[in-house]
């Protein structure tokens, strides 16, 4: 693909976007230090080009979406001939469309194979929206089962579920909260099974039990009868890409269990292949009653997520007429037609078997060539998800100027630098490329870590 730039396109778009843009989780006084945002302009493959010519390798697929790479005209044509055909009908007052319809019943096909019971699903624009719906849903759910009390739920420190107000309630990043007075009541944080971080040296299965006994605890105090869910990311990625030992799921869906509580995954990065299953719980081996996907549904080339629910809380729905609860773009055709598309392709292109048998292990492979590294903590992996965290002692948990936050952003501009574009969350690289990725590409994502950790040492061992 040749697009043709003018000279002063790259000033021009820098300088409008400092005058009038308002760019997503940034820094407005940064960027104009700065002189404005790097502007993206074309992509193929797992390569992103900016405006001023230069070529990443996109380690980030997106933000965490682009699971099919750069570059599918096939999707582009799916959006075109649906939006001729129908470019918009609501899902509204007893209507609906054959995507909307079609797509529902694909990603049916998809979670029964996880649970056989999860089997309807409702359509949202985005992530947060679709924890809006699971937030009004389950609330709703508890009255009508006659259990009005039960309004609570139970998230995670440090997860993340969006930047609604719901959303970001529901997150445990408390530097959102403190941006909009939240969270909102009825929201409880406990322990994130994050081992490096909160639980360095320790039994990985002891800690998860720690981390369980620590939900346990908070049924109890909360009261068993008021707790409506746990809700958890199967791996949190924005939070640092924290996998959790293998025991912890397990032992949280037995609580749940034991306590008549709900179990809801938000599986908007995990969702679509990311972990080599088509939902990151069915590789934990739990049966969640509602999960929320996003992302990775439509690769990101339309905005579209989906909220997945049991038939048992459906069929209690029904007792309770109207859900009044929906929005302008549920179910938009031309984005479910995409969406439907983009499954088709992990389908076809088995995207899905091949991060679980191919891409995902070599990824781990190749990411334990850092380990010997006098900057590394830990280089962990799970499917296509990676972190490597960054240290002042090789092998230890010891951060920079003994806290979080200097390395990070150091080592992750280092890397856009070289070639690479990943996350620094704190101190923890994360990377999340695209499921087409190529073993060469794999190690070239590893070589520009390794090389650009080496530039960074001397300007950290300055700090
Ligand atoms: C990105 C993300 C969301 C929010 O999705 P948006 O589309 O940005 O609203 C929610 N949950 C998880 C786990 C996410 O990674």
């Amino acid at each position: 693909m040749n697009i043709p730039l003018k000279n002063n396109d790259s000033a021009e778009l820098k300088a409008l976007d400092l005058a009038h843009h308002l760019p997503a989780q940034a820094d407005y006084a940064l960027l104009e230090q700065l002189g404005g945002s790097r502007i993206i302009t074309h992509a193929e493959g797992c390569v992103i080009t900016d405006i001023d010519g230069k070529s990443l390798l996109d380690g980030m697929a997106g933000l965490w979406c682009v699971n099919v790479g750069y570059g599918r005209s096939e999707l582009a044509e799916a959006a075109y001939k649906q939006m001729l055909e129908l470019p918009y009908y609501n899902t509204f007052f007893k209507t609906a469309t054959a995507p909307a319809v079609r797509l529902a019943a694909k990603i049916a096909e998809k979670m029964v194979l996880g649970n056989p019971d999860l089997k309807h699903v409702f359509f949202n624009s985005s992530g947060s929206e679709a924890n809006d719906t699971v937030f009004r849903l389950v609330r709703h759910y508890w009255t009508l089962e006659g259990e009005p009390e039960r309004q609570v739920f139970i998230s995670r420190r440090n997860a993340y579920h969006g930047s609604t107000v719901a959303g970001a309630s529901l997150g445990g990043m408390t530097f959102m909260h403190a941006q909009g007075g939240l969270p909102i009541p009825g929201i409880e944080h406990v322990r994130q099974p994050y081992l490096f971080g909160e639980g360095f040296g320790q039994d990985p299965d002891a800690f998860a039990d720690a981390c369980v006994q620590d939900i346990e605890d908070r049924i109890l105090s909360v009261g068993p009868d008021k707790v409506a869910a746990f809700i958890g990311e199967p791996v949190q990625g924005a939070g640092g890409v924290v996998i959790p030992p293998e025991s912890y799921w397990p032992k949280v869906e037995a609580l749940c269990r034991k306590y008549g509580i709900l179990l809801i995954c938000d599986e908007v990065i995990c969702g679509f292949g990311r972990l080599g299953q088509w939902f990151g719980h069915q590789h934990y081996g739990v049966k969640p009653d509602v999960i929320a996907m996003a992302k990775g549904l439509s690769s990101g080339y339309l905005p579209i997520s989906a909220v997945g629910v049991s038939s048992q809380i459906v069929e209690v729905l029904k007792t309770g007429g109207d859900f009044v609860h929906g929005y302008t773009y549920s179910g938009h055709p031309a984005a479910c037609a995409v969406a439907l598309a983009n499954i088709g392709i992990i389908e076809r292109e088995g995207l899905i078997e091949r991060t679980r048998e191919v891409t995902g292990p070599y990824l781990a492979q190749a990411l334990k060539r850092l380990d010997g590294h006098p900057l590394v903590g830990e280089a962990r992996s799970i499917g296509l998800l990676g972190a490597v965290e960054i240290v002042a002692e090789m092998g230890t948990n010891t951060r920079f100027k003994g806290a979080e936050g200097h390395a990070g952003p150091v080592v992750r501009d280092i890397c856009i630098k070289n070639g690479l574009m990943v996350r620094g969350i704190r101190d923890t690289i994360v990377m999340c490329p695209p499921l087409i990725i190529t073993e060469g590409e794999i190690d070239r994502i590893v070589e520009i870590l390794e090389a650009s950790l080496t530039e960074a040492e001397p300007v950290l061992r300055a700090l």
